[in-house]
């Protein structure tokens, strides 16, 4: 585990991380219930971010199988400034995708030591509801959209290396190691295979 220790995290392998979430019924979105997600995972983020991570988060990555997610709306890989919290959105829908995509890297609170290069949409759009249960649409490119999408496969059952490609590009990054990662992951020496990576959600 990249990040050990008591956290509020379900480990890799839990069946939870392959299961899609439910939608939050409209009428509950203001409920005390919902809420207390929602509060409780922004709790998280910004303790997280106060330790310069956390890009996004989706409810089932702390066990709850809910279609809310954090996002991260202004940060950019050149500037990676954690100082404002993230976005809440519920029941996100990505309802069109550029034909365009491209290959970055990406972490997972919910993968264990792994980073890698991923292929994602461009550019996309999205309907969600705010936190207020107000409807938003969202045109969204680059950096933005890839961690929307990131999140939203969460809410489908689905992590960064299910989307992978080339496993050569699926490669072990210890939590220490991360600041290496960004200067060097063109040449990271240490990769894991997709039979590992299968492997690696199925042991415990
Ligand atoms: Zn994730």
């Amino acid at each position: 585990m990249a990040f050990g220790g008591n956290t509020p995290y379900i480990p890799p392998e839990s069946p939870m991380l392959k299961q899609s979430s439910q939608e939050v019924p409209l009428e509950e979105i203001t409920s005390e219930k919902i809420q207390g997600i929602i509060n409780e995972m922004m709790e998280l983020a910004l303790e997280e971010r106060a330790k310069e991570r956390m890009v996004g988060l989706a409810a089932p990555q702390i066990g709850v199988p809910l279609q809310i997610i954090l996002v991260d709306m202004k940060i950019s890989p050149e500037r990676l400034d954690f100082s404002h919290p993230p976005e809440v959105f519920i029941n996100p829908k990505i309802v069109w995708k550029s034909d365009e995509m491209e290959e970055f890297r990406e972490g997972c609170f919910s993968t264990g030591s792994l980073a890698g290069m991923v292929p994602r949409h461009k550019a996309i759009h999205i309907e969600a509801y705010t936190p207020n249960a107000e409807k938003v649409k969202l045109e969204l490119e680059g950096y933005t959209a890839r961690i929307l999408q990131h999140e939203v496969d969460h809410l489908n059952g689905l992590r960064f290396p299910d989307r992978i490609i080339n496993f050569e590009n699926l490669h072990w990054v210890e939590a220490d190691e991360i600041e290496e990662y960004r200067a060097n992951f063109e040449n990271w020496p240490k990769k894991c295979s997709k039979e590992e990576w299968l492997s690696f959600i199925r042991a415990y």
